[in-house]
Parts: C-alpha cells; structure tokens; sequence
C-alpha cells in the first residue's frame, strides 16, 4: 500500500522522511493529528528490519500519540519519529546525528515537537534544543524537566489505585500483590512507590541485575522472566514491551487486572475482548502511561515544578474511573471507552473550529 494511502487510512496529516548520509541519519517523523494542537511526541532510535517496520512504528505510535494527549486533556496533537541509523549503533557520531535530525523538526516550524523515548537520551535532546525550541524533557540543568520515566510511575500508581477501587470498592495497596514485568525506568521507580505503600511485589527483568536490586532493595520476589505472567496477583503491569496482551499470555494471567506502563499491551484489539472475558480489567495503557506526556507538556509552561507535575498526574486516577465509569454506563469495555472519550473530545474541537468564523471573514462580513 503506497504511503499516502496508509496515512488516509490512519487519518495522518503529514509524513516527513529525512535522511543525510554525511551523519548516517535516516528518520520518519509522522504528525497524526493537530486538532487540539502541535503534535508531541518522542523520538525512538531503534534497529529496523527497514524501512516499512519503521514506517509502521512511526504511524502506529504517533496515532496512539493523539489519544493519549487527548485523553490527558491536554491541547496537544499525537506525533512521533523515529531514526534508523545502523550506521550510528555501529558509532558513528551521534551528536552531528541528532544536530541534523534537529534541523529537520526545526523546519516544521512547531508542527511537531520531539522528546526522549527508546533508544535515546536527556542528552540527545539537549543537542536538539540547541537548534530547535521544538524539543521538551531536557536536562534539568538546562531548565528542563529531566527524565520523564518517575513521572509515567508515578501516573500508573495512581492509575492502578483507580483500578483497584474498579475491582476491589477500594484503593488500598497494603497487602496487595502486583507482579512487574520490566523494572526498568518506568518500573522501578513504580516498585519502589508500590513498595512504600505496603504492596508484595513480584517482579521479572531481563536484566537479572536490575531484578535482584528490586529484591535486595525492596524486598520483592524474582520470577523467571517467561514466568511473570502466569504469577497469582492482584495487579499483573507489565512495564517492559508491547504486544505482552495476546493469545499465548492471555490465558496464563492469574491477576485481577492489568495496569502497566508499556504502550500498545494489546496485541491487537481483540485481546481487550479476550482479557474481558476472562474478567480481567485492564486499564488502557495509554490512559495510564501519560504521565511523561503530561510532564514534558508542563516543561513547555516555565517555571517547571516537579511538585506541580505531580499534582497533575495524579489527574490519572480520575480519568480513568471516569473511563470505566463511561465503559459501565454504554455497556463497553474500558478500552472502548477511552478511544471514545479521545475522540468526542478532538471531535467537539474540530467542530468549535469549523463553526468559528475566522477573523479574516469575520471582517469581511
Ligand atoms: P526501559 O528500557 O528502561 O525498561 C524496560 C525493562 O524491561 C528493561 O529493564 C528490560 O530489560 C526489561 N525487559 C525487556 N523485555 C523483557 C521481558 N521479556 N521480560 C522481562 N523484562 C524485560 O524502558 P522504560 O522507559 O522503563 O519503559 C517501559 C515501557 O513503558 C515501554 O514499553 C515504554 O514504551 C513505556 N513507556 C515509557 C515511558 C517513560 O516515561 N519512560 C512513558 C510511556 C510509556
């Protein structure tokens, strides 16, 4: 299927691919949607097969993108981009790499607005802020906000106090089981605040040092890593990669409900129906997972403060009782509901900007 004909499909506003061989650099950015406003959304270095995996990442992760910035209530629109450069894994220089990746989100004029994600770092986005204002989550020093990563924990925290209150009528953690997959940037710091508030943690890496911190430190059992999906808990979150919600997994849960960090947990859309069935709720991941989006998006609003982020991630919790609350009332699931509460919210935006007349013909008449 030709590029265009994909972006009509999936509703994307524009496709850029960029490409300077002088640094290695091959990249895709992809604007979903702007309706709200400028697209945000990091940028992942990764190892594609080629460019059509890269061009299908780039497409499903900038679309997922605008629900999660819509969902969060923010005026942002969902994009992405992503570089492909064996030729930098191999080390060539990465600092001319995202120098010249900046000029090119620079010649977007704002349109989309990059940040960290897989594959790269607080410090590549500091070289892109040097020649571009259109990049967030720089280094604090700098002014920035710093890793996003404590505050996606923290926002799953509060989200999976909303999914035990779905469940249980409560929002207690004490005495409750969670089973971590991946206690990486994202699910340690959850660890370590789930620990706090008195929860028993199983937890899997494939990094076994990364695992044997979380028991010395917090005194959580280790699963073998094929192992942690199948572990009796109350809460299974899964904080490691996508695609862990499928028919080989689904099966094998032995938890109350999944809430977990990683983005697109569903393998495809039919697993949301198969956890159900199952009667497990899941809380949709990008419902639970804006709390990195919505601390870079306050890096945008100087001052920052890491306390004021906080309040406004523990927002999570109410959006998502008020994605069951909407799943209850129209008899859908949860994941349903949260695509549908996006969407009314970018559709009553495209419809006050349709039947606002501009300023120019407003003069006129
Ligand atoms: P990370 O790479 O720091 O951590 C992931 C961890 O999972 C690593 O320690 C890795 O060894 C482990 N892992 C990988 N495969 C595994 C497996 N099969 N079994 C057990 N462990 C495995 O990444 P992160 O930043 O913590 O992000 C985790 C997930 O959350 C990703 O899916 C990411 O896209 C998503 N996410 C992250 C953020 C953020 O702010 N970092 C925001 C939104 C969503």
């Amino acid at each position: 299927m030709s590029v265009l004909a994909r972006m009509a499909g999936s509703g994307h506003e524009q496709v850029l691919f960029c490409e300077d061989p002088r640094v290695s650099l091959r990249a895709i950015i992809a604007i979903h949607d702007t309706t709200l406003g400028p697209a945000l959304g990091g940028c992942r270095m990764w190892d594609y097969a080629g460019e059509e995996e890269a061009l299908t990442d780039v497409l499903r992760l900038s679309q997922g993108m605008t629900y999660k910035a819509s969902l969060a209530g923010l005026d942002l629109g969902g994009g992405k981009s992503v570089i492909l450069s064996p030729g930098l894994l191999a080390g060539a220089p990465r600092e001319a790499l995202f120098a010249r990746f900046a000029d090119f989100v620079e010649s977007l004029g704002g349109r989309y607005i990059t940040a960290e994600d897989v594959g790269t770092t607080v410090e590549d986005i500091q070289t892109v802020a040097k020649r571009t204002r259109h990049a967030v989550g720089r280094s604090l020093s700098a002014g920035g906000s710093g890793d996003p990563s404590p505050l996606t924990a923290w926002g799953v925290f509060y989200g999976i106090r909303a999914c035990l209150k779905e469940v249980f009528g409560d929002d207690v953690l004490k005495g409750r089981t969670v089973a971590i997959q991946g206690v990486g940037k994202v699910g340690m710091p959850l660890a370590r605040l789930l620990a706090e508030a008195g929860a028993h943690l199983v937890v899997a890496d494939r990094d076994p040092q990364l695992a044997q911190t979380a028991v010395w430190e917090l005194g959580a059992r280790e699963a073998p890593q094929d192992a942690i999906v199948e572990v009796p808990c109350d809460v299974f979150a899964p904080c490691a990669l996508g695609g862990i919600l499928n028919d080989d997994t689904i099966p094998h849960l032995a938890c109350r409900m999944v809430a977990g960090a990683a983005n697109n947990q569903l393998l495809e859309p039919r697993h949301g129906k198969m956890l159900a069935s199952r009667g497990i709720l899941y809380a949709p991941d990008y419902a639970i997972n804006a709390g990195g989006l919505i601390n870079v998006d306050m890096e945008r609003r100087p001052p920052y403060s890491v306390e004021a982020a906080r309040k406004r991630v523990e927002r999570i919790q109410d959006t998502l009782l008020a994605v069951f609350q909407k799943a209850s009332q129209e008899r859908i699931l949860p994941f349903e509901a949260a695509g549908r509460l996006a969407e009314e919210r970018i559709g009553q935006a495209r419809r006050a900007r349709t039947a606002k007349p501009s300023a120019a013909s407003a003069a006129r008449g």
